[in-house]
């Protein structure tokens, strides 16, 4: 099958690749629609590249149903990143991102996918295909399950450091729940999208002299009820630690070497109300990675009852076109990108 070749120092190829092997309790989908991750950057831009290609995200339709007693061939189908075992006590709970067996979908961006049929989320009508990639995927499932776990609520302040793809996800959802987000990057260009996505207010990282004091003026001195790390950086993430409101969460969502044991030194910088580790400020510090299968019907929820998911696409190019769509999201596109297969 036809399909995507990392070669390293951010280019990629088509090529041939093996055609997927359907075995027991697996379907096999014709690839409508792939997304671009951002966690993809760590294969495409380095020297050394792919045998294929890291793409995990992926909505098709079905050729082999391979004896499924809930798809027909021609269905349109979702398929989950993460592929868990199916009989362990997360994987029965819709869990599987946290089964021990779990195994990340890859060579999305090819003609064919395999993956199990349990592991496949029936697309219905209303949505398009390039949505029903964010939600299958983590592309939306992300932003939905970081913004949903970690209790955001009306009336909520909300920071996002780093508004890639995922940060731009989190502030449209904490939005469309009735958050203030204040959304901080480097990039103006982020920037002014956030504030597409409903941001209340944006900080320029780089322009600030002092983005503590930034983020305890646009909140009275308090600061957010949740801050969510989405850039992986190590000070952004004490910043968040130091500001966040005694008794509000941190929530990290982005890969990286950041930690709670390089922040501690810092946090006796403190002022009045902020004074104090981040046990004496009952800080909630939480993780957040992939999503779970059983959030699907979830986000298809919150679409209908208003989220305008598909604002979060800001390109969509044909699979032939896939060169041009790396390059210009390794530069930095604003949203989402979506591969279009014929
Ligand atoms: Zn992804
Ligand atoms: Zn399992």
């Amino acid at each position: 099958m036809r399909g995507i070749r990392f070669l390293g120092n951010s280019t990629l190829g088509m090529t041939d690749l093996p055609d997927p092997e359907v075995g027991p309790g697996d379907m096999l989908v014709r690839v409508k629609a792939s997304a671009i991750c951002g966690s993809e950057m760590e294969t495409f831009i380095p020297p050394g590249g792919l045998e294929g290609n890291p793409g995990h995200e992926v909505m098709g339709v079905v050729e082999d149903p391979n004896g499924s007693k809930r798809f027909k061939k021609g269905d349109r189908v979702g398929v989950a990143t993460l592929q868990g075992c199916g009989e362990c006590f997360w994987c029965r709970q819709g869990k599987q991102d946290f089964c021990k067996k779990a195994s990340v979908l890859k060579n999305a961006h090819s003609e064919y996918v395999v993956g199990k049929e349990i592991w496949m989320q029936p697309v219905p009508d209303d949505i398009t295909d390039p949505l029903a990639v964010m939600l299958a995927g983590d592309g939306m499932g992300v932003p939905y399950g970081a913004s949903v776990r970690s209790g955001v609520k009306p009336g909520d302040i909300t920071a996002v450091f780093g508004v890639g793809p995922v940060g731009q996800g989190m502030t449209m959802i904490q939005t469309f729940l009735g958050a203030r987000v204040i959304a901080i990057d480097v990039n103006p260009k982020a920037l002014a999208f956030a504030e597409e996505m409903g941001a209340w207010k944006t900080i320029n990282a780089n322009e600030t002299r002092d983005i503590r004091s930034a983020i305890w003026d646009m909140t009275d001195g308090f600061g957010p009820n949740v801050s969510f790390d989405a850039c992986g950086v190590q000070e952004m993430f004490n910043v968040a630690m130091e500001t966040t409101i005694p008794g509000g969460t941190v929530m990290t969502v982005a890969h990286g070497t950041h930690g709670i044991d390089n922040v501690r030194e810092r946090l006796s910088f403190h002022v009045d109300l902020q004074k104090g580790e981040f046990w004496g400020r009952n800080l909630c510090v939480r993780g957040n990675w992939a999503c779970h299968f059983g959030d699907y019907t979830d986000q298809i929820s919150m679409i209908r009852n208003g989220l305008q998911a598909e604002r979060l696409i800001t390109a969509e190019y044909s699979f032939e076109d896939a060169a041009e769509a790396y390059r210009r999201f390794a530069e930095g596109e604003r949203g989402k990108t979506i591969l279009i297969h014929s």
